[in-house]
């Protein structure tokens, strides 16, 4: 046992969250774990007191001071005004990677997949969550889909080293490439760069959707699943579901500097308060905890106590099966049976080994600081709010070109309108009108050339709702070609 408490920071939460905390504290101190809590509050209290989202200066002090927050789920009050705690916590301490370990329990707890033992590596700052949302026209409102090289060198490297120092075998990458060739293509080619740095692991890619399908079908085919924000919040929800219990899931989240632990399951305010909440979610994450720490002794002693507990039939109510199960038992119950086969592992259930895996030194890690690449500015599409049918202005747009531009393609909702298009194509009041310069040999235009174009373009009555530049890297378009072309 290591001889220096470590210090951390424990939130108690709103609803079941103090009684399973109350559990998991007393379990971490009969595995032997050594710690130095330092407990703040957060939640719903912290709402009330005005607190927008939930967590005032100290409790950032002590995160800050301690970098290991152990958090159990707290309430997100109804109603407007409120914000996220846990995406504030997230965005405000750059935890970019969420993990997920979903692994079955079979016989114990029923499911269909009793080999399955996965680990979704979700990213958890980029993607569809930046949350940069526009109401554009009338009918259209906008997301914006960011994915960074340093976000997916971070996530894909964090998945490598996590199978490699948990003796995963296996790295799948899961990507929507064929539609979103620029967004979705720049992970997949991170994903393929960093899998030759790791020889040893296998590594495979996905199309998210028959991805996703298979998961739902073969989860054991499946070890460590790295994937951007969106499809990862969905994947790892099926994936748990798939284990047989949502109550069973805990999860990490893990940045450069402080990383937080807890269940996956929300404060189930219902159940609050009647001594009946399963606290194995909490008591996982808190396993996951130790791990982080170095305090691997103490990790595997309390994951294989759990684990004797499960397959003794020592269950709480939310798992409790007639047949299978043999004592029905509330969370404080459940804790002691947990403490008293403390030292025992279990015998049907696979035991957990968690030894010091060797950190590689962070000069060992290549991380692409910027490239230099070459970027030219090469036209700008321009987002009109307008109506009416696409000849008419294709023709319009056409004769306001000038000398430098030319109006190479109009698209609806992604769908190309204009030199050609399809009369069934259904049109809102949004228009994508892409300009490119007239000069193909040496197409390199200056911010002149597309604020006189947007000039008259005003001058002609036409509001434009956005306008992106369109600019060449090494000569290779940084832009989707859209359809058609
Ligand atoms: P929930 O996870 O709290 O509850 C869903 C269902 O699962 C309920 O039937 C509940 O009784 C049951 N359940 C959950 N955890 C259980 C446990 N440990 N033992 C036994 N049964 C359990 O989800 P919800 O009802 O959608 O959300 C309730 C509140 O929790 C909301 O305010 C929500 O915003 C919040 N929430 C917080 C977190 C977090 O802090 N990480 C995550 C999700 C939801």
């Amino acid at each position: 046992m290591p001889s220096n408490p470590t210090p951390i920071t424990v939130a108690h939460g709103d609803g079941i969250g103090p009684e399973i905390m109350e559990a998991v504290l007393f379990l971490l101190e009969e595995a032997g774990a050594a710690l130095e809590p330092d407990v703040i509050e957060i939640g719903e209290k912290k709402y009330r007191e005005g607190y927008t989202s939930g967590i005032g200066a100290e409790a950032w002090e002590s995160l800050r001071r301690t970098k290991v927050f152990l958090k159990a789920p707290i309430t997100t009050p109804q109603g407007g005004g409120y914000k996220s705690l846990n995406v504030t916590i997230r965005k405000a301490l750059g935890l970019y990677a969420n993990v997920r370990p979903s692994r079955a329990l079979h016989p114990y707890i029923r499911t269909h997949h009793k080999d399955m033992d996965l680990v979704i590596v979700r990213e958890n700052e980029e993607d569809l969550y930046a949350g940069i949302e526009y109401r554009q026209t009338d009918q259209v409102a906008e997301a914006l889909k960011l994915v960074t090289r340093p976000g997916c060198e971070k996530i894909i490297r964090h998945a490598f080293e996590y199978a490699r120092q948990n003796n995963r075998t296996k790295v799948s990458c899961m990507i929507k490439d064929n539609i979103m060739k620029v967004t979705d293509g720049l992970f997949h080619r991170v994903f393929k760069e960093i899998a030759e740095e790791y020889p040893g692991i296998q590594s495979d890619s996905w199309i998210v959707d028959i991805g996703a399908a298979r998961l739902a079908d073969t989860p054991e085919m499946f070890d460590v699943i790295v994937t951007l924000n969106l499809y990862g919040d969905i994947l790892s929800d099926i994936a748990v579901q798939l284990t047989g219990s949502v109550g069973l899931g805990g999860s990490s989240n893990v940045g450069d500097e402080v990383s937080m632990f807890e269940a996956i399951h929300g404060s189930a305010p219902p159940i609050a308060g009647k001594n009946i909440a399963n606290p194995s979610g909490l008591l996982l994450g808190a396993v996951m905890m130790l791990v982080h720490i170095g305090q691997h002794e103490a990790a595997s002693r309390l994951h294989n106590a759990w684990l004797r507990t499960i397959e003794e039939g020592v269950h709480t109510t939310d798992i409790f099966r007639a047949g299978v199960s043999k004592n029905e038992v509330g969370t404080r119950e459940f804790a002691r049976a947990v403490a008293e086969r403390m030292g025992e592992r279990p015998e049907v259930l696979r035991p957990v080994d968690y030894r010091p895996a060797e950190r590689r030194q962070h000069a060992e890690i290549r991380h692409t600081a910027r490239t230099t690449d070459r970027k030219d500015l090469v036209g700008m599409d321009v987002f009109l709010d307008w109506e009416g049918k696409p000849d008419r202005l294709g023709e319009a747009l056409s004769s306001l070109s000038g000398e430098a531009l030319k109006l190479v393609m109009i698209s609806n909702r992604g769908v190309m309108v204009w030199p050609s298009g399809f009369p069934e194509t259904f049109h809102t009041d949004h228009w994508r009108c892409r300009f490119l310069s007239k000069n193909e040999a040496e197409p390199v235009i200056g911010h002149a050339e597309t604020l006189a174009l947007l000039e008259r373009l005003t001058a002609a009555g036409f509001h434009f709702v956005q306008t992106i530049n369109l600019y060449n890297f090494e000569g290779k378009p940084g832009y989707s070609l859209g359809q058609g072309q």
